[in-house]
């Protein structure tokens, strides 16, 4: 074993392709390492929350140390989570987070899996977590994860027993996996997955521990460790020149959306694993212990075992093609095993080794990145062997043809075979989305019902061709989905999924209007062609009360991917209003209501999902005093452009241009979310804005975290933060003094301003102030004592020092009336004297 290492030091090779989108091209030290795993039949599955929740380190060690069959699941998708490389938030952030994972995973090794439970955002306690999940169809999908890929050992991330103590959803991950570990082997629990799969008994379950859950490294060093488990994950592979934990920092990198980009670790490095249940195990026993995983565990494994083991024993780099009689007898044996499960994996694997191992090259390339039902695409293959075995092409069947297409030639080596094929799409409406937003979701769970679906991480691709093959004498067929294959002159080669797309698709040029009063407002359509020769009209759906005109536009594009702009007058009511409009399109009698939303990053390969095209309009009852704001940008919110859409002139302010001159024309400051934590300037500007305060001016500061505030001082008198937050977006809110000027000018701030808010009430509210302040609201999550500094106002001189931890950030974009009112109070404080900009 020691010597082969060596020798593949020979071999250097790179398990990271830059262009996400590529199909793996497997070099010999590849091949030789997928049969090492090929040879072990053992499996681990870890089990968390989030995407990035996992540990890459463990997972890379189990999959590349172990070579065990190793699987993440999350039992989420991390919709609720913030996206610091674009604009995609919610469901399209969820999208590129299943993605990302999916990169981590071809880095690491592993696989990947979900749940149905949506990541509706933070939640301090697992109760509250399972309550808005439905607890018994996310238990029922992670006990369908169990019986599908049937691991021998489960490692939970994080701990059963501390509720309330980290994310709700953190904790109620183990304690699903600990509940399912039982009912999973249990025939008589979720009963309808058994007409699918088996019940499945894991051997043991663990607790993947870490010094932080004790405190400190001194705190844990201390500890007993007879119930704990250690590896060394900083082992070092010498096929792949790298150390576990670089494998493991590149796959966690991949979490790029998430600021997950880290530097590579190198050395020595303990994990450890505490046992928590199933069969007990002896200090320093393996963790498979008493589980046979080598090829003896299945019945009829033993000779497939034989064979394979030589070829691992005796691999050879220079000419893997020479192991093709070997593999090939051993893919025959195989098929004849009972043993469904292990036939369907191990088959799996097999079949990819043999076709890297021929240098088999099968591609299919349509001429079009996408197509519409009914539409003709021209396919491009690529068939190759590159090697000398006696390969023959004996069929390919597509999957837009009921039949297959006979081809019979034997494929010399290096001698590359074209052909084309035209294929019509099927009329089916099958789009290519994201299967688990096909239909509308809840805040707690993505609505799926087929139970095949279920858990997978991607909608699995419409078009594929199976490339029949007579391998040896052997016939195998090998699955290639078709892609897209371009290139660009400061990119090279690079590939999509090819995808099926509606003929016709229509967005609006934003996701909420404000009306801040009667005006009519021109709203632009935009209509795109999934096809040549669109033509039709297209109508808007609106809410009652409200009015848009013209009630049809004519459509005629002649170029698919080509677009049309048109625009609707819309007019609100006179009143408080809010609903939602949608485009409708019209072609040859049909609807078209969707938005076609391309998500391109290099990391990822390009999605496309369908949502319903929708917008928010909502007209507002509000008044407003002041025209001029002044923006501190912090973390990145879209506060200014909210307040523009109600009227306000808003200019950003940079961090070098905070200065007494500049500061007096406006008529408040605000500063955005975060900016104490992230703008070094402010430790030297803050004396700047308080000298503004003091002469008149009114400064609104929105929440900012307690952990690295970058001055001592937030505001002119004592203000501590703290980590107090309101999670509920409903919980009721007890206004404090009804009396006070914010809550009264210039608009009359009541109850139902705090109705319809999403996400949550406010965050990182302080918890200390001196006198100066007066809190105005009070409000508090379900079990908890009452949190009343989510909105502070203090006289400063002859201004107002405001500090706001309600998130605003998330309610404006979420179309929020009373957010808008209570906001435009906080602007207008003490302007009594100045007149309305309105007309
Ligand atoms: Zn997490």
């Amino acid at each position: 074993m020691y010597q082969l290492r060596l020798c593949l030091l020979l071999f250097i090779s790179s398990i990271v392709s830059l262009q996400a989108q590529q199909p793996k091209k497997y070099n010999s030290s590849e091949i030789y390492e997928a049969v090492q795993k090929l040879n072990v039949l053992g499996s681990v599955l870890y089990i968390a929350a989030h995407p990035d929740d996992e540990n890459t380190r463990l997972i890379s060690y189990m999959s590349n140390e172990v070579k065990a069959r190793t699987a993440y699941l999350s039992l989420t998708r991390g919709d609720g989570g913030q996206n610091l490389i674009g604009p995609e938030i919610r469901e399209l952030l969820g999208v590129i987070r299943t993605q990302e994972l999916l990169a981590a995973r071809r880095v690491d090794g592993g696989e990947q899996r979900f749940t149905r439970a949506n990541d509706f955002g933070y939640s301090k306690h697992p109760d509250e977590t399972l309550e808005i999940w439905n607890k018994d169809d996310v238990l029922s999908d992670v006990v369908w994860a169990i019986r599908e890929f049937k691991p021998d050992i489960i490692i939970n991330r994080f701990d059963h027993r501390r509720a309330g103590r980290t994310h709700g959803h953190h904790t109620a991950s183990a304690m699903l996996s600990m509940e399912a570990f039982d009912l999973a082997n249990d025939a008589s629990k979720y009963t309808s997955q058994l007409e699918l799969t088996q019940t499945w008994q894991p051997k043991r379950l663990f607790y993947n521990t870490s010094w932080w859950r004790y405190g400190s490294q001194k705190e844990f060093d201390k500890l007993d460790k007879s119930n704990m488990i250690n590896f060394d994950v900083g082992v070092y592979y010498p096929s792949k020149g790298m150390s576990n934990n670089e494998v493991a920092a590149l796959a966690s990198s991949q979490h790029l959306c998430q600021g997950f980009g880290r530097l590579s670790q190198r050395g020595s490095q303990q994990e450890y694993i505490e046992f928590l249940k199933g069969e007990p195990l002896q200090k320093n026993e393996d963790i498979f212990s008493g589980i046979d995983v080598s090829w003896n565990r299945i019945e009829g494994g033993k000779a497939i075992g034989k064979i394979l083991k030589l070829v691992e024993t005796h691999f050879n780099f220079k000419n893997p093609a020479s192991h093709l009689p070997q593999l090939l007898e051993a893919y025959k044996l195989l098929q004849n095993v009972k043993d469904e499960h292990w036939k369907t994996v191990k088959t799996k694997e097999l079949k990819t080794i043999i076709e890297a191992c021929s240098g088999l090259y099968l591609e299919v390339s349509a001429k079009t990145p996408n197509a519409a039902p009914n539409s003709n695409v021209t396919l491009d293959m690529e068939v190759l062997n590159r090697s000398n075995a006696n390969i023959n092409l004996v069929s390919y069947s597509l999957s837009t043809l009921e039949r297959g297409i006979t081809k019979n030639i034997t494929l010399a080596s290096n001698q590359k075979l074209n052909f084309e094929e035209s294929i019509t799409i099927s009329n089916n409406k099958n789009y290519t989305t994201p299967y688990w937003l096909n239909k509308k979701s809840s805040l707690g769970m993505y609505n799926v019902e087929n139970q095949n679906l279920i858990g997978l991480p991607e909608t699995p691709r419409a078009v594929f061709v199976d490339f029949n093959l007579m391998i040896e004498g052997t016939p195998l067929s090998i699955r290639k989905p078709v892609i897209y294959r371009y290139s660009k002159p400061d990119k090279g080669e690079l590939y999509r999924p090819f995808e099926i797309i509606p003929i016709v698709s229509a967005s609006i040029s934003d996701k909420v209007f404000i009306f801040e009063n009667d005006q009519q407002k021109e709203i632009e359509v935009t209509v795109k062609a999934g096809k040549n020769n669109i033509e039709g009209y297209v109508q808007m759906a609106y809410p009652k009360g409200w009015n848009v005109y013209p009630e049809k536009q004519k459509v005629e594009i002649a170029n698919k991917d080509d677009i049309q702009k048109v625009v609707f007058t819309v007019i609100p009511p006179k009143n408080q209003n809010e609903g939602l409009i949608t485009p409708m399109v019209n072609i040859d009698g049909e609807f078209y209501t969707d938005e076609l939303i391309e998500i391109d990053y290099a990391h990822i390969p390009f999605q496309t999902v369908l949502m319903p095209s929708e917008s928010k309009v909502v007209r507002l009852n509000i008044e407003t005093r002041g025209k001029n704001i002044g923006y501190i940008e912090g973390a990145g919110d879209v506060v200014p452009e909210s307040l523009r859409q109600i009227g306000y002139n808003v200019t950003i302010i940079e961090p070098e241009q905070i200065s007494p001159e500049n500061l007096t024309n406006f008529d408040a400051i605000v500063v955005g979310i975060r900016a104490y934590n992230i703008v070094e300037d402010l430790k030297f500007k803050q004396k700047f804005l308080l000298e503004y305060v003091k002469e008149g001016g009114n400064l609104i500061i929105q929440y900012n975290t307690s952990r690295g505030i970058k001055i001592d001082n937030l505001a002119p008198y004592n203000l501590k933060l703290s980590r107090d937050r309101v999670t509920d977006e409903n919980a009721a809110i007890q206004i404090l003094e009804p009396n006070h000027p914010i809550l009264n000018f210039p608009n009359k701030i009541t109850s139902k301003d705090f109705e319809g808010w999403v996400q949550e009430r406010g965050l990182y509210f302080p918890n200390e102030w001196s006198k100066e302040f007066t809190p105005l609201l009070a409000s508090n999550d379900k079990g908890e004592s009452s949190k009343k500094g989510a909105l502070l106002v203090a006289k400063y001189g002859k201004g107002n020092y405001i500090y706001t931890g309600l998130s605003f950030f998330r309610e404006f974009p979420a179309g929020v009336s009373g957010a808008f009112r209570i906001f435009a109070n906080l602007l207008s404080a003490e302007k009594a004297d100045k007149p309305s900009f309105k007309n």
